[in-house]
């Protein structure tokens, strides 16, 4: 397999996801609804990966769609899998075992076929605890990567970061191990700035200069909704923007999801259909975007969607 960085050369790269909402809704993850409000920002909530160990075959099963589908990439289901969040969801003690489970399933599956990336996302901590919490956040996403470097990753996608600072400790926890990193921040409420006050111009700019092969924006809204802060990344660097958009409608008061009364449990009221994924696919290429993948709320059929319309577009 070639690398991450001669694939976003060569061409438009297709992605995957989002894995935790699809298998959530299959009955094997942990919206965590039942005991606290979730969708605040102030890291309640579950949404951890612990499926990978409990219920392999499940997450076993979503890589193959996906790669079905015509995924280049397979995201190793550690999204939330550091040992600080994986603690407060009672699974701290199995941190390893998580997250190098969740790599040799993705790489089980992707064979020579695809690339497997390590998904680092925030610890929680900055949101829990504020700034004075950035170095103690910057180790728990140290481990973890040294997790996934073990575990074999091909690269990583840093992905649904908040704040730009934690951002930034965790590229430099990526250059530190020698791995490749993807960068995306998830923009909320409004797509204007990050959680740390920094615009989409800005915080592109800072990750490419901390090293990131491709730096763009993940998760919280639809594709339509997403376009223009990454036209305004997409002016700022050199390096290809990377999108993998959710699948679920946003207002213009509020341009993210997990803040809409439907979330977690009425998302089917607010879910976009994959025609709008198919479009963006259409005018990815022209908009300079190089990674294109999906977040919540998008299956299988959303990435193949997505596939056409990068195939429409050539
Ligand atoms: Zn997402």
């Amino acid at each position: 397999m070639k690398s991450i960085k001669a694939l976003l050369k060569e061409s438009v790269v297709l992605g995957d996801g989002g894995y935790l909402i699809e298998l959530e809704r299959r009955g094997y993850v942990d919206s965590g609804s039942g005991r606290e409000k979730v969708g605040t920002g102030k890291g309640s909530g579950q949404f951890t990966p612990e499926v990978a160990i409990e219920h392999p075959d499940a997450l076993k099963e979503l890589h193959y769609e996906f790669l079905n589908a015509g995924s280049h990439v397979l995201q190793a289901l550690t999204f939330f899998g550091t040992r600080e969040k994986l603690n407060r969801a009672g699974y701290g003690p199995q941190t390893e075992r998580i997250n190098s489970a969740a790599v040799k399933l993705a790489k089980e599956v992707a064979g020579e076929r695809a690339l497997v990336a390590g998904s680092v996302s925030r610890t929680q901590l900055i949101e829990r605890e504020g700034i004075g919490a950035l170095d103690k956040a910057e180790d728990h996403i140290a481990e973890q990567i040294r997790l996934l470097k073990d575990a074999g990753v091909d690269f990583l996608i840093l992905e649904t970061f908040f704040h730009l600072a934690e951002m930034k400790a965790a590229l430099k926890c990526a250059r530190a191990a020698d791995l490749a990193a993807v960068a995306t921040i998830s923009f909320r409420p409004l797509i204007t700035q990050c959680t740390d006050g920094h615009s989409p111009a800005e915080c592109a700019r800072v990750m490419a200069d901390c090293g990131a092969v491709a730096v763009g924006a993940n998760c919280e809204q639809e594709p339509t909704r997403m376009l223009p802060l990454l036209r305004e990344m997409r002016s700022a660097v050199q390096v290809p923007i990377a999108a993998q958009p959710a699948a679920f409608r946003t207002t213009d008061a509020c341009h993210c999801f997990t803040r809409q009364p439907a979330f977690p449990d009425e998302l089917e009221t607010i879910q976009v259909s994959r025609r709008e994924f198919r479009e963006f696919g259409c005018v990815a290429r022209a908009e300079g975007v190089g990674y294109v993948g999906g977040c919540c709320g998008c299956n299988a059929a959303y990435i193949r969607a997505l596939a056409n319309g990068l195939d429409s577009s050539r």
